[in-house]
């Protein structure tokens, strides 16, 4: 058997992580990244199938066996630029992106073996260029037409990124005081640095986008306002942040917070840099965090960094657990504890006010559920307490309901979530168009992209249509 095709049948490259101690210790990137020997070696494993099933897994539908091909050469700006035709945002995909279950595992490599490592080899370009030149800009705007774009996530990024490549002139409002969304606020550093979500939000200035923060649609300005502004269209990307809870006794508590907002106040507000940013968190030496999900590992990752032992309570087995499997692994490597088939049944506190314990009952798993994921039941008099001094819920969140309060014309299902015409992003209001975590609930970064771009083209046409 030739070299080729030994490598071609081999294991994919590994990838270095940080040691552990280091990790808990710090905020600092957890996977290290390919060196350029391990890409080229990575991409000669891909067989540059004739008809490449990876493209069909991927949401944005990136030309990927044609960029593993160029890296495989060396050609690594080229690999980057092909991308780029297709993702604006290469380097936090490469790091987030679900890939086991989308283009990775459609890969005809991983029928007999470990699939391409698609997302590692996205990560690696994106990076690799990111750190030897600045991004091309070839289209600045000519006084086109105006769009508003709401929310600066993935959704009004890719959006954004697609309105101004046509040349439109393009305003991106946020509520925050940075821009970039969950990758800003959501995930921590330690998995997405936020040198990277700068960078590329900053790319998106270079082509013209005016980014005002610290706007609220919906309460600063109406959707109304904008167009009286001057806008011909509107892009809400405003996402999915809008926490739920366990509807449990003692949910008030001191001590008790959302997941949107402890991770918030540690990203966003740098709350473990206290007293250098002054926005503390307060963790103590025991958190417990309900669900297991990428945002409860996020979050009980993240206060195990702050120094606590962290319990993760999940009432079905490790098997259905939602997270990525990586993030599963990274949270054990790191000695976070998984209490499953637990379901929380209330809280106790102190005479101050501030969380104590959690009390929980141990569970068994039943027939299947309508999720096709069996059900679970409580165990009889199995009742039994963690001792806590925080509580993290992690169990789902849903659109923030400001802009739809605001605009009742706005059509939206039971949950909330505005009503799309999936082929354009359409709303029900002319020249509204939506996308992301707030149309579909919460979701991926790249499915966001997806519609933010399915949404960029829907508005070309509807303002092309208009003249
Ligand atoms: C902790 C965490 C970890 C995650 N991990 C992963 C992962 O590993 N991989 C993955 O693919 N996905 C992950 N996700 C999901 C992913 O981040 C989301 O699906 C994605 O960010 C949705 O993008 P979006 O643009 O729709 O919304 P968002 O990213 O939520 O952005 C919406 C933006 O709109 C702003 N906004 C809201 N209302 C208004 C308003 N009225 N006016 C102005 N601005 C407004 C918000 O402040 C926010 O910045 C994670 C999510 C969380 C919370
Ligand atoms: S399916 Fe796998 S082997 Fe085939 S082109 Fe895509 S990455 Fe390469």
């Amino acid at each position: 058997m030739s070299l080729n095709n030994q490598s071609k049948l081999g294991g994919r490259q590994p990838m270095s992580l940080l040691e552990d101690q280091l990790r808990i210790s710090g905020f600092g990137e957890v996977a290290l990244g390919y060196t350029e020997e391990q890409a080229i070696a990575e991409a000669k494993r891909c067989l540059q199938c004739k008809k490449p099933l990876c493209q069909q897994g991927c949401p944005v539908n990136i030309d990927i066996k044609d960029f593993i091909g160029l890296i495989a050469e060396g050609k690594f700006s080229e690999a980057c630029e092909k991308i780029k035709e297709k993702n604006s945002l290469p380097a936090v995909c490469g790091r987030v992106c679900p890939q086991e279950e989308q283009c990775e595992i459609k890969c005809i490599v991983g029928i007999k073996g470990e699939a391409v490592a698609i997302g590692r080899l996205e990560r690696f370009v994106a990076d690799h260029v990111m750190s030897m030149e600045r991004e091309k800009v070839d289209c600045a705007i000519q006084a086109g037409k105006k769009v508003a774009v709401v929310g600066s996530g993935p959704a009004g990024l890719a959006c954004a990124s697609e309105l101004a490549k046509l040349c439109y002139d393009v305003t991106m409002y946020e509520a925050f005081h940075e821009p970039g969304g969950v990758l800003m606020y959501g995930i921590p550093q330690f998995r997405l640095p936020k040198e990277i979500v700068k960078e590329e939000v900053e790319f998106l200035r270079q082509i013209g986008v005016k980014i005002e923060c610290n706007v609220i649609i919906g309460k600063t300005l109406t959707i109304d306002d904008l167009f009286a502004m001057g806008f011909e269209a509107v892009f809400l990307g405003t996402g999915a942040g809008l926490p739920y809870f366990l509807g449990i006794e003692g949910e008030n508590l001191n001590g008790v917070y959302s997941a949107n907002e402890f991770l918030t106040r540690v990203n966003l507000m740098r709350a473990y840099k206290f007293p250098e940013y002054r926005t503390p968190v307060h963790v103590g030496n025991r958190v417990a965090v309900v669900g297991a999900g990428n945002v409860a590992m996020d979050a009980a990752r993240t206060a195990k960094r702050l120094g606590a032992e962290v319990h993760i309570i999940y009432r079905r087995s490790e098997e259905e657990m939602p997270a990525r499997k990586e993030e599963i692994e990274h949270a054990k490597e790191e000695e976070i504890q998984f209490q499953t088939l637990s379901n929380p049944l209330r809280l106790i506190g102190d005479d101050k006010g501030y969380v104590t314990g959690i009390v929980c009952e141990k569970m068994e798993l039943g027939e299947p559920d309508s999720s096709g994921r069996r059900r679970p039941q409580p165990i009889p008099n199995s009742e039994f307490t963690i001792d806590i001094d925080t509580l993290v819920v992690a169990v789902g969140q849903g659109p923030n309901p400001i802009v739809t309060q605001a605009t009742p014309e706005l059509q939206v299902n039971k949950w909330g979530n505005i009503i799309v015409d999936e082929q354009t992003g359409a709303t029900s209001i002319p020249g509204v168009y939506a996308g992301g975590d707030v149309v579909t609930g919460a979701a991926t970064v790249i499915k966001a992209m997806g519609a933010g771009k399915i949404a960029a083209v829907g508005i070309h046409d509807y303002l092309i249509a208009k003249e």
